[in-house]
């Protein structure tokens, strides 16, 4: 029974669907919106806060950005934390978090490279520092000392001190929600428990079937991770795109850091460098991660979703070139071998301790527990039409009144950033309002450090 007409419905509560519910109902006149979720709570898959690094994304300390992507990023970095201050501070400090941050280059190459990106960076970044071994001991002492000596490596870091840099993405999507249905006059339903079956055209509008019944839809916006792509292909839609789910694990430890640590990454495998940092779920712990396995399911922790993943993988000869591809660069052949052996019992505390000691070089083997159903899947795309893995986001937009939002990290970052992109296409399409003003208010965060030395 089909019970209902919307605008637009928004299929998927995690972040980026709640970020566009948010934004549908805030900033255009559209009057009726809803968005469903199959499971009984928004933000219950990547973007709980306990399964992705908990990192508000600018660019500044992860070394796989260039400058044009890093000041990208930045700007729908600056709408989470714009969007966060505008609520009462209780819940604000439900969401957002300040933390120093930092990138370490370990070694005479690393901090080469680090001096000259702070070059380049800094112009733009104004809360940018650079940071010698006793500036880096100043904030993070477990970097540096070992046994009450400096660590021997020649250390650099390019940090920031004093910005908001750790978010709870779970409650951020929470409020997003809520923040919709405060707006008065208009119709906003959330319909959780609704897992969505089919998509189909009916005439210039879409039929959406539910585990709990049908709705119409002028305009579609499917963001539900990996699962996008799986609507989209069985519309025949994005058939040149596969997906590849990279799986990201954690360990705790005792707290041993004060803020978030990066390390520098390596070109050819822009995720797989670990960091560590506070875990905002668990005061008193210190977080190190994430791994990165490739992994044939969906969702970390939902074994059903292997079908899933079976069928937006299109295995075909395309694909097996392209993981072929991958798989003849060495780096990448024995990060996947490392990865794998981080799944083995007893070798995977072992080895994980080498790469978390490039961090906080006193972490003993007893210290590293793994997070037992911490963690999430990256859903990567494989572009079958130029035979390569796309290492960002992607939107699929066929331009007839649905758009699918496939969000790798930093896809949670960019949720309003990818909100507005939305709403510019819902405009066209429906003839709607927009009141863009909110998101191009830009607001350059402003850094006070008081300990900088530079
Ligand atoms: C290990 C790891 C670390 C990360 N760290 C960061 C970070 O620090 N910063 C950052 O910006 N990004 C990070 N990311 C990426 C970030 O988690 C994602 O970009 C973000 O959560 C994506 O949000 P989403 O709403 O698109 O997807 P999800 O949060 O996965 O939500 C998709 C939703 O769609 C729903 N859904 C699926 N199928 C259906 C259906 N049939 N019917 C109804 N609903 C459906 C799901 O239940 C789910 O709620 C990380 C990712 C991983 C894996």
């Amino acid at each position: 029974m089909i019970n209902q007409t919307y605008d637009v419905v928004v299929i998927g509560g995690g972040v980026a669907g709640a970020a566009s519910l948010y934004a549908l109902a805030s900033f255009t006149d559209l009057k009726r919106v809803a968005l469903v979720e199959k499971y009984p709570r928004v933000a219950s898959v990547n973007s709980k806060a306990t399964n992705n690094s908990q990192t508000i994304h600018c660019g500044d300390i992860e070394t796989n950005y260039t400058l044009e992507k890093a000041l990208k990023v930045r700007r729908s970095a600056q709408m989470l934390v714009r969007y966060a201050e505008q609520l009462p501070p209780r819940l604000r400090d439900q969401i957002i978090h300040r933390f120093p941050k930092m990138v370490l280059g370990v070694g005479v190459q690393e901090c080469e490279f680090l001096q000259q990106r702070y070059e380049t960076f800094k112009p733009h970044f104004t809360g940018m520092h650079l940071l010698d071994k006793t500036q880096i001991a100043d904030i993070e002492p477990s970097v540096v000392n070992v046994n009450g000596h400096d660590r021997p490596e020649e250390l650099v870091a390019i940090a920031v001190p004093d910005e908001y840099t750790a978010i709870n993405y779970g409650t951020l999507a929470q409020s997003f929600v809520e923040q919709a249905q405060s707006v008065a006059g208009k119709t906003v339903d959330l319909k959780l428990g609704h897992a969505v079956q089919i998509i189909e055209p009916v005439g210039s509008n879409y039929r959406i079937t539910t585990s709990a019944g049908s709705m119409m839809a002028r305009f579609v916006v499917v963001s539900a991770g990996g699962h996008s792509l799986l609507f989209a292909h069985r519309m025949g839609i994005g058939l040149n795109y596969s997906c590849l789910p990279i799986a990201g694990n954690f360990y705790f430890t005792p707290q041993v850091l004060n803020g978030k640590v990066y390390t520098v990454q390596n070109d050819k495998l822009p995720f797989a460098a670990i960091h560590g940092d506070p875990d905002i779920t668990l005061p008193g712990r210190t977080r190190f991660g994430p791994t990165a396995l490739p992994l044939p399911l969906l969702e970390r922790n939902n074994l059903q979703t292997l079908v899933d993943y079976l069928e937006v993988l299109k295995l075909d000869r395309t694909v097996i070139g392209v993981l072929w591809d991958l798989f003849k660069v060495r780096d990448i052949r024995n990060y996947i071998f490392k990865n794998m052996a981080f799944e083995v019992p007893l070798l995977d505390r072992h080895l994980f301790l080498k790469d978390a000691r490039k961090i906080v070089p006193s972490l003993q083997l007893e210290d590293l527990e793994f997070a037992e159903g911490v963690g999430g899947v990256r859903p990567q795309l494989i572009d079958r039409t130029q035979c390569k893995l796309i290492l960002g986001q992607a939107e699929i937009d066929p331009g007839n009144g649905i758009r699918f939002n496939i969000t790798p990290s930093p896809g949670a970052t960019t949720c309003l950033g990818n909100a507005e992109q939305d709403l510019l296409r819902i405009q066209q399409h429906l003839g709607c309002n927009f009141d863009r003003t909110w998101f191009e208010a830009e607001r350059v965060p402003v850094s006070q450090s008081a300990w900088a030395r530079s």
